[in-house]
Formats: structure tokens, sequence, C-alpha cells
């Protein structure tokens, strides 16, 4: 076993701290990795506070890894030492089932081992990338383009998988009105990939706050839902949307704003059901629909596309002692627009 240092939340809402723990030794088809930069996802925020129900703790959050490949089992063929490498979400899945076949493991219906708040498929508990290394089977492991920095790329491992994958799967490209709804960690990589896929896109934010932002990141327009006449201005006008909020908010209105047969796609997870009217739906056949994260082939293809299109997160980069703060921030929207936590200061 290796000794390893990393963060915890001891119980539900108690504050982050230190915490030692331990990592397996490399088994055959291991890689072991030296965390270097570690994304904060809101994610980390809603399990760290209990509140999608059934955490355990002590809990280490963190799924947007990346760092440095230090060492390889000896049936490894697709990393070598000195690798840039990531980890995203998940970190094991039962590799039997229809999802696991298809490559869509984030759907595992025999079990799907998440990087932290779960358990290896032995019954070890999973503990995230707030720490200084981890050793992860080789088919969850990523490759991380060279030409990208790695403390930038780290939040591409959840919030640029998760938007990518939505974006892809419901053909946003040239010719297509793509909305983006809430302009956080996840929003921000929505715009940035929906830009370089070449749709026409539109920011919804809850304030005209960081409308000059969203022009520099790729947005053709933008718009606040605060102001009820962008709802009157932009009804039936979208081919495709993608909902990134983590706040409690109706959805109704939003599904307004979509043309005949097209569709919404919740991604934001928050803690409460949200409320919907169903007549937009049946007034024009619009879909509501849902999207959690990526498999492993199209995160690579995903890390692969940032990586021609040169895509990295806008990142604040703070160190390990600053998280409980970075949290109350990221619950202010005030993060600009992903903390990245720098390991080297563990
Ligand atoms: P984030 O950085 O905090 O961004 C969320 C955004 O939601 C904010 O920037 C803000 O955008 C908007 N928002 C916040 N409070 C609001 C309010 N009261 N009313 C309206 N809008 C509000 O969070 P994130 O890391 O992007 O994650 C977003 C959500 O996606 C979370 O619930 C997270 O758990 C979930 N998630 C889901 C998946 C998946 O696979 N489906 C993966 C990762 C994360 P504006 O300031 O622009 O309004
Ligand atoms: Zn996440
Ligand atoms: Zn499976």
């Amino acid at each position: 076993m290796q000794k390893t240092k990393g963060y915890a939340a001891p119980a539900a809402k108690a504050p982050l701290g230190p915490f030692a723990f331990e990592r397996r030794d490399v088994g055959d088809h291991d890689v072991a990795i030296d965390i270097k930069f570690c994304g904060i996802c809101h994610s980390d925020i809603h399990q760290a506070r209990d509140e999608w129900g059934g955490a355990t703790f002590p809990m280490v959050p963190g799924h947007e890894i990346a760092g440095v490949v230090t060492a390889v089992g000896p049936k490894v063929t697709k990393f070598k030492v000195g690798d840039h490498a990531g980890v995203g979400c998940f970190v094991d899945s039962c590799r039997k089932c229809p999802q696991c076949e298809k490559g869509i493991e984030q759907y595992c219906s025999g079990g799907l081992v998440f990087t932290y708040n779960s358990k290896e498929h032995d019954g070890t508990p999973t503990y995230g990338g707030y720490s200084d290394k981890v050793v992860v089977k080789e088919d969850y492991v990523l490759h991380i383009p060279a030409n990208l920095p790695l403390d930038a790329a780290a939040p591409l491992l959840c919030a640029g998988i998760t938007l990518y994958s939505p974006l892809m799967h419901w053909g946003a490209g040239p010719g297509k009105r793509v909305a983006i709804v809430g302009l956080g960690g996840l929003g921000h990589m929505g715009v940035k990939i929906a830009h370089a896929l070449g749709a026409e896109v539109t920011v919804l934010s809850h304030s005209m706050k960081k409308q000059d932002d969203a022009k520099r990141l790729g947005a053709d327009h933008f718009f606040a839902t605060s102001n009820p006449e962008t709802f009157g201005k932009l009804a039936s006008s979208f081919d495709l949307m993608v909902n990134t909020v983590s706040a409690d908010i109706d959805l109704t209105p939003f599904v307004t704003l979509l043309k005949v047969d097209a569709t919404m796609v919740v991604v934001g997870a928050p803690e409460k059901p949200a409320p919907l009217g169903v007549f937009p739906l049946i007034m024009a056949r619009r879909s509501l629909a849902g999207s959690c994260i990526g498999g492993i082939q199209e995160t690579q293809e995903m890390l692969d596309f940032c990586g021609k299109h040169n895509i990295v997160c806008d990142i604040e980069k703070i160190a390990m002692s600053y998280v409980n703060e970075a949290y109350e921030r990221i619950l202010k929207s005030d993060v600009r627009y992903r903390f990245v936590i720098d390991m080297a200061t563990l």
C-alpha cells in the first residue's frame, strides 16, 4: 500500500481538512499517477454536503484529475512513465453490460465505480483527486494531449466531456442555434466547444455580469434570464439547449425557447426536483432529456478535439487549503470559470 495525502470532508456539510489514507500498490493493469492538478466541480459540493443522498465519509472529492504517470503495471500497454494522464468521474465499470459493450460506460448497469464516494468492485472505498496520487486501471485513464497545459486541461475531464457528449449526440454544428443555460464551469466549456463545432451559440445567464466574458469565450449572443423580456424575444428559437444550472429553477419557461422538435438537455443536477409545466413540450413536440458525463472513448475523443482546437478551461488556480472558501465562492457564482487545485500546495 502507498501512503497518500489528501483533503477530505469528514462528514456532510463539515469543512474539508487534511486526511491521510492509502492507495493500492500498482497491479498488472494499473497506472499510477502523480496528481498535479484537480478541478473543483460543483458536483464535489453537492456530494460533500450530501445533497444527492447516500454519501459516505470521510470523502476525498475530485474527479477532474490531471497528472503525470509515475509507474505502470507489467500488463499495461497504453501508458508509460512520464505521460500526461487524466482521470474523470469513474475508475471502473462492469465491462459486460450492453452500455459497457457500446462504450457508454457512464450508463453501466452492472456496477459503475465512481472516482470517489463509491466502492471498487472488491468493496474498497474510492477516494478522489484532492490528493497527491492515484492508482487507476489503464482502461479508465485518459491521455491528455501534450500541447494542453495540465492545470487548465484538468476540468476537461468532467466539465469538458459533460458538454461535449450532448453537443455531439444532439448534433450541434453549423446552422444550429444552441443555447447554453448557466455560464459556470460546465457552461463556459459548452460555449467553447459548441463554438468550435460551428454552432451559433447563445448564453442564457441569470444576470448581465458575464456578458463580456461570454463573447470572449465564443458566444454569439447573450441574454439575462432575470429580464422577463428575454423569454418573449427568444421564443421558439433554439435547435438545442443545454441546461447546466446547479440551482433549483423552473424549467418551463426555458422549454418555450425551443423550436418544434428541439431538445433541452439537462446536465445540471440540483438538490430538489425541478418544476416543469408539460404544455410547452406537448404543443411543439419538444423533448426534455438528460445526459451524464461521457464514456472513456468519447472522453478521449473530446480531449483530442480540445488538443486540436487548443481549447482549455479558464481557471483560477488555488492552494489546497483554500478549498472551503472556493466552495463558498462557487455557490455565489463567483468563479471565472473553474477553480483548479495546485497539488504542489498539499
Ligand atoms: P458552476 O460552475 O457552479 O455553474 C453553475 C451555474 O449555474 C452558475 O455559474 C450560474 O450561471 C448558474 N446558477 C447558479 N445559481 C443560479 C441561480 N440561483 N439561478 C440561476 N442560475 C444559477 O457549476 P458546474 O460545475 O458548472 O456544475 C453545474 C451543475 O452540473 C451542477 O449541478 C453539477 O453537479 C452538475 N454536473 C452534472 C454533470 C453530468 O454529468 N450531468 C457533470 C458535472 C456536473 P450564471 O451566472 O451564468 O447564471
Ligand atoms: Zn464533475
Ligand atoms: Zn457495465
